[in-house]
């Protein structure tokens, strides 16, 4: 066994390969780059070597610099993770030449299995069933349309160099074909510096199922299969094992395709064959076919850890190191069955938009398997997969797997970003998903459905609200609270609600015109008489309620407020509900705009609220040591003639 890794990745995974060689007695070197200084991996690791500026290119994909990296820090091999590196045999030659071992397939393995066409004509050779289609060397356009409708329509152009989902589009309608064709080519071109395609015959009502191999260079065996239908946009959302409807014969015949595909390549490592398959009806012999083949540790491998108990880190680290595989095939088992849900920071109802931010809160739940990069306080940069964390879970079936999955991600508490967690919670309740019938566009054909499910819930609003106007403790989940009788408007970014407090215990909430009955004991809360499970947490970002169908409400901004919000105006106003610290002006005081009138403290942070005009100041209406509610008037200027 090796005594010292470096890992040629961020993120997760970084984190997940130290995980294991902390368990292995391996010593671990991170690389960062100036974007990740202060990342998990880095403080996770037992040393770090800095590469350069945030852009991959720059760093992450700087291939000399790593390997100067491990040579300086004594690394005997490099761990490439997934993505970036990990698919790049002219790294695994750099990485051999300096006498480094590459934790990974052979050079060769990879370029035998790096384009698709090539692949799937290796793949043909060998016996393994590949979707029909056209993979030849001619690109001409009239060609490459006469095999398309020689393949029958609807068809799938790819990329050859394709990855991520990218250069692929469906064609239903020959005349739509040369449209399609060259928005794909521009498309693979920008991303892989390769325009050329294939074509393949749509497969309808697909499902996608995939094998996770292992191979030691000469042998493989197979751990099975993982289902990854549940896709958006050709990329996987949930994934799991074993594949719904699976039967002992399907999966033999599988496993042992797989098997060849590895074993003609002589493959080393980590490696997975992706296959579609006909989901139009049960599983069949002749009803599945290989796509393609995945070089390295696929994202979703925890599932298949999670059902076989094997470590695939370490199973890469003694393979690499020169050990012989762990396990014989008839030694691996399945038990149990198990999901991974990917937690991204985007933005659903725009449309998925990868989303950035400062995770202002983030806890995950004890009851999952949680692999993160981050941690509260973090930031979600632009600068590479916006991904928070996958959780994993794992049960003796389908169902209470599934359960469990739904489970943790109520569970699960991220501000400071938006995310698909609620959209990965409409999932799990989704009913065709529950009972097992997946293909590659049941979220397709019910989005709306799943987004609308998605919203913020009205009701988790008006509890919010109770949080905005300090009436929950921010520091107890949903905890104490104070009594104020008073009616006020609760004012945030975006939007402003009445309440109406009745006494220690019950309020109501009139938001967009409907009035919520609000009642709280403790940590228990109840709008309109149903008793809720949210959990009302006050963070540096503001408020948010969580437990599906999130809530957050961000205090008015102060900024905004003091300068363009309400330039010009008489009155300053509490942004947030908050401690006044220290009141800095007294009446018949001219100020300048900008000056400091107050400062307030919340959320943890104080804030000065400044002059929004020249003026003189009239009245103060707070002083130090008040508690104010968002919106209470703080400081009011003579009117402007009057100045
Ligand atoms: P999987 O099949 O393992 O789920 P994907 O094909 O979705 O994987 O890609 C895995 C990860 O690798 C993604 O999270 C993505 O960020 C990264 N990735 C994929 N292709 C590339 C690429 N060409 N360059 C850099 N990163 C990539
Ligand atoms: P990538 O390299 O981008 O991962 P793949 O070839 O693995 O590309 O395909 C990605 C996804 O596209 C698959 O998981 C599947 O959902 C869909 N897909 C690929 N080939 C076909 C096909 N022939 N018919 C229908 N869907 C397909
Ligand atoms: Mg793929």
């Amino acid at each position: 066994m090796f005594s010292k890794i470096l890992i040629a990745n961020r993120g997760e995974i970084a984190c997940r390969v130290i995980d294991s060689c902390r368990r292995l007695g391996v010593a671990t070197v991170a690389v960062y780059s100036d974007a990740d200084r202060g990342a998990r991996h880095v403080a996770l690791a037992d040393e770090a070597v800095h590469l350069g500026g945030p852009a991959p290119a720059d760093s992450y994909l700087r291939g000399d610099a790593i390997v100067a990296a491990a040579q300086a820090t004594g690394a005997q091999a490099i761990h490439p993770g997934y993505g970036f590196l990990s698919e790049n045999p002219d790294f695994v030659d750099a990485v051999e030449a300096a006498g480094l071992v590459f934790i990974g397939p052979s050079a060769r393995a990879i370029r035998a299995m790096g384009l698709k066409d090539a692949a799937k004509a290796l793949m043909e050779e060998a016996g393994v069933p590949v979707v029909p289609g056209y993979h030849g060397e001619n690109q001409d356009p009239a060609h490459l349309a006469d095999q398309a409708a020689r393949i029958g329509w609807p068809v799938l152009i790819k990329a050859v160099a394709g990855g991520g989902g990218k250069g692929m589009r469906r064609v239903d309608d020959p005349a739509d074909f040369m449209d399609a064709l060259d928005s794909a080519r521009s498309e693979a071109r920008n991303a892989f510096g390769n325009p050329a395609v294939l074509i393949e015959k749509y497969i309808l009502q697909p499902r996608h199922i995939e094998l996770q191999v292992f191979g030691d260079g000469h042998r493989a065996v197979h751990l099975f299969e993982r289902d990854c239908s549940l896709q958006r946009r050709h990329q996987k959302v949930i994934e799991e094992a074993p594949a719904p409807g699976m039967t002992p014969e399907m999966r033999k015949i599988m496993g042992a395709a797989a098997v060849r595909a590895a074993e003609a390549i002589g493959y080393k490592g980590a490696g997975t064959i992706e296959f579609i398959v006909d989901g139009s009806q049960d599983l069949r012999p002749d009803g599945f076919w290989f796509m393609e083949m995945n070089t390295r540790l696929q994202v979703e491998h925890p599932v298949t850890e999670a059902i076989t108990g094997v470590d695939l880190v370490e199973w890469q680290l003694r393979v690499a190191s020169g050990e012989p595989l762990p396990a014989k095939q008839e030694e691996l088992t399945i038990t149990g069955h198990a999901f991974e849900a990917r937690l991204y920071a985007e933005d659903v109802p725009a449309g998925f938009l990868p989303a950035t931010g400062r995770l202002a809160h983030l806890e995950f739940p004890g009851n999952a398997r949680i692999e993160t990069g981050v941690r509260q306080g973090d930031a979600i940069s632009p600068w590479y997969d916006p991904m928070i964390a996958k959780l994993v879970t794992h049960g003796a079936t389908r169902a209470i797997a599934l359960r469990a999955l739904e489970a943790a991600l109520v569970d699960t508490e991220v501000a400071g970003s938006v995310t698909n967690l609620d959209f990965l919670i409409a999932l799990t309740r989704h009913e065709g998903f529950r009972e097992g019938e997946v293909d590659t566009g049941l979220i397709a054909r019910d989005l709306d459905a799943l987004v609308a499910a998605a919203e913020p819930d009205p009701r988790a609003r008006a509890l919010a609200v109770i949080g905005l106007a300090g009436l929950a403790d921010p520091k107890v989940k949903g905890g104490v609270t104070l009594w104020q009788p008073l009616r006020r408007t609760i004012a945030w970014q975006g939007g402003e609600a009445l309440l109406e407090v009745h006494g220690p215990g019950a309020a109501r909430v009139t938001l967009d015109g409907t009035a919520h009955e609000v009642r709280w004991q403790g940590d228990r809360w109840w709008v309109d008489d149903a008793l809720r499970r949210n959990r009302i947490v006050a963070h540096d970002a503001g408020i948010s309620v969580f437990g599906g169908r999130t809530v957050h409400l961000a205090p008015l901004d102060p900024l905004a407020r003091d300068t363009a919000g309400e330039a010009g105006e008489a009155l300053t106003r509490s942004p947030m509900p908050g401690l006044v610290k220290s009141v800095h002006v007294a009446a018949g005081q001219a100020v300048r705009a900008g000056d400091r009138l107050a400062v307030l403290e919340a959320m943890k942070m104080e804030h000065s609220l400044t002059a929004a005009r020249d003026g003189v100041v009239a009245e103060v209406l707070a002083a130090a040591g008040d508690q104010v509610e968002a919106g209470a008037p703080l400081i009011r200027l003579a009117e402007e003639d009057a100045a």
